[in-house]
């Protein structure tokens, strides 16, 4: 920095040899050198969102409070198992169930890519660790089990973990003598990267 305390360009600008009357615009060839720190004066993203089908512009808020239908033509958003749970129980009520139960390849499955990959891929996605969420939470005070699937991951197909964690909350339900409410956001069928022990699921939870 120069004696007179004024700022410099930083090195290799290209104004670096301008008179030094004309340094303190010279930045706006560039991005200048804060610009990463200094809050965007742009619409904060996310605030607003398209519908795919009417192509509106929605204010987001409008659309979650309207359980993210589109209130101009009834559209149907996607809806996540934790936009499921906080739509339908009462704030803060969720406690979640069997989260720990990992899936894994038992057939060292391969089609575009491996399972094990896709796996992990989905889960860094959507932020779960398999297409199903389930536990005990209240709905207007009453305690239920609820277990709600995931169309984004695997496009919410039964895996061993889900027929697993599905298994348990119906078992649960009826031991706790709680009401079972299960949401099915699943397109997916069988997941086949698991083959027979994803089929069997089907047997497992409808017994
Ligand atoms: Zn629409």
């Amino acid at each position: 920095m120069p004696a007179d305390g004024r700022e410099c360009p930083p090195v290799g600008r290209r104004f670096l040899i301008l008179p030094r009357r004309f340094r303190e615009v010279s930045t706006v060839e560039g991005s200048p050198p804060d610009s990463a720190s200094r809050p965007k004066r742009s619409v904060p993203e996310g605030l607003w969102l398209q519908c795919p089908s009417c192509l509106q512009t929605l204010y987001r808020k409008q659309v979650e409070a309207n359980l993210r239908v589109c209130p101009e033509c009834d559209h149907h958003f996607y809806v996540s198992a934790h936009q499921r749970i906080a739509q339908l129980l009462d704030e803060e009520s969720f406690e979640e169930w069997y989260a720990d139960i990992r899936p894994t390849d038992p057939l060292g499955f391969v089609d575009k890519r491996p399972y094990r990959e896709r796996l992990q891929a989905e889960q860094k996605k959507t932020g779960l660790t398999e297409a199903c969420v389930v536990g005990r939470g209240y709905l207007r005070g009453r305690p239920l089990v609820l277990g709600v699937t995931d169309s984004a991951f695997i496009m919410g197909s039964m895996g061993s973990v889900v027929g697993e964690k599905l298994t348990r909350a119906i078992e649960d339900a009826m031991k706790l003598d709680l009401p079972l409410v299960i949401v099915s956001a699943s397109g997916g069928g069988a997941r086949m990267h698991e083959g027979i022990l994803s089929l069997m699921q089907m047997a497992k939870v409808s017994a």
